[in-house]
């Protein structure tokens, strides 16, 4: 059985995988480290720990304290908060992956999950169903680092024959943690705006279309592809990931069959600009085929779900 240790458990894709490997595997084969605290869910779902992954040292004692076989890399620097730290963004995104591969190098750790986006992809690169293999010339910051960090993955499998395994992840939606500073974030934040003000001021315009994929979604796809046979891996950068498209303008239509007087504006910030660069779709044969990578939530299923779920959650608070 593997004993994961998760960095970035806090964050929102992190402590949902955190509480979801628990539930399937047990408690205790699950560390959950982040450099902050959490919500209280996840600090009593099992171990947590503060961890700074830039600190190699302290991460390999974690690992050597703990028996870790497997480590689930969540934390970095997003989209729209890189465009304003670009440095700090670089150091984070990079010397994080740059630290757990040397450790699996050294021998530590037996495989490792790190999450690429679709900000890999960019003006240049066809937006329609997007490749696995394709033109990619990321222009925001986030992007250049997840691009080079697949290349660092891909360098490592070859030349280390380190079990290092990657999604590219579309937009997230989740109604159980606050979204991280994304540029696909615009996704969240109206369906709590649509509950609480009726109204939502969207970041980008009407017609912006990108891939998406619900929370439940994302985290069946990150256990699946680590349970994957090691033969069956095909791709060592990054796997695409489809989920479904939609723009701004279809997510008001699906919240408004529920909330029949919401209302939504446009006002496009600096978010628009990434936005443009990214796929309107995303090709995922290759991930079926290697891995049976199916997608299960449609936008009036995630709206349903979504509504649901926040409205009960506000009633609690
Ligand atoms: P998030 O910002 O919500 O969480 C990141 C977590 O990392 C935070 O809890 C933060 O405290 C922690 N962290 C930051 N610096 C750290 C450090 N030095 N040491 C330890 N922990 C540190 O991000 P997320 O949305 O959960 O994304 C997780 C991963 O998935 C990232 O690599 C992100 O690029 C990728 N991703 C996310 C999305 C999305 O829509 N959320 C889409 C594509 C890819």
């Amino acid at each position: 059985m593997a004993k994961s240790l998760i960095i970035g458990a806090c964050g929102q894709i992190g402590s949902e995988l955190t509480i979801e490997l628990r539930k399937q595997r047990g408690a205790d084969t699950v560390v959950a480290t982040d450099i902050r605290e959490g919500s209280k869910s996840l600090l009593s779902s099992g171990v947590f720990e503060k961890l700074d992954v830039m600190d190699k040292k302290a991460v390999v004692s974690c690992i050597k304290r703990h028996d870790i076989t497997e480590v689930y890399l969540m934390a970095a620097m997003l989209s729209a908060t890189a465009e304003k730290y670009p440095g700090k963004a670089w150091d984070l995104n990079m010397i994080s992956l740059s630290n757990i591969l040397d450790i699996a190098k050294e021998g530590l750790i037996k495989r490792i999950f790190w999450p690429s986006s679709i900000a890999v992809f960019g003006p240049t690169t066809p937006k329609k169903n997007t490749p696995q293999v394709t033109i990619m010339e990321p222009t925001s910051v986030y992007g250049i680092t997840k691009l080079a960090g697949e290349r660092w993955c891909d360098y490592f499998y070859h030349n280390h024959n380190i079990d290092v395994r990657s999604i590219r992840y579309p937009g997230l939606i989740s109604w159980k943690t606050d979204p991280g500073g994304g540029t696909t974030d615009y996704a969240i934040e109206i369906y709590h705006k649509a509950l609480t003000h009726k109204v939502y001021n969207c970041f980008l315009k009407a017609d912006t279309e990108l891939p998406m994929m619900y929370m439940n979604d994302a985290i069946k796809a990150t256990i699946a592809i680590m349970e994957a046979d090691f033969s069956n891996i095909t791709v060592w950068a990054s796997y695409n990931l489809g989920g479904i498209s939609f723009t701004p303008e279809k997510i008001a239509a699906s919240i408004k069959k529920h909330i029949p007087d919401f209302s939504i504006n446009y006002i496009p910030d600096f978010r628009q600009k990434i936005a443009d660069t990214w796929p309107d779709s995303i090709d995922d044969t290759i991930a079926f085929q290697d891995w049976g990578w199916k997608h299960e939530f449609d936008l009036d299923a995630i709206t349903k779900d979504m509504i649901a779920n926040l409205t009960r959650k506000k009633k609690i608070s």
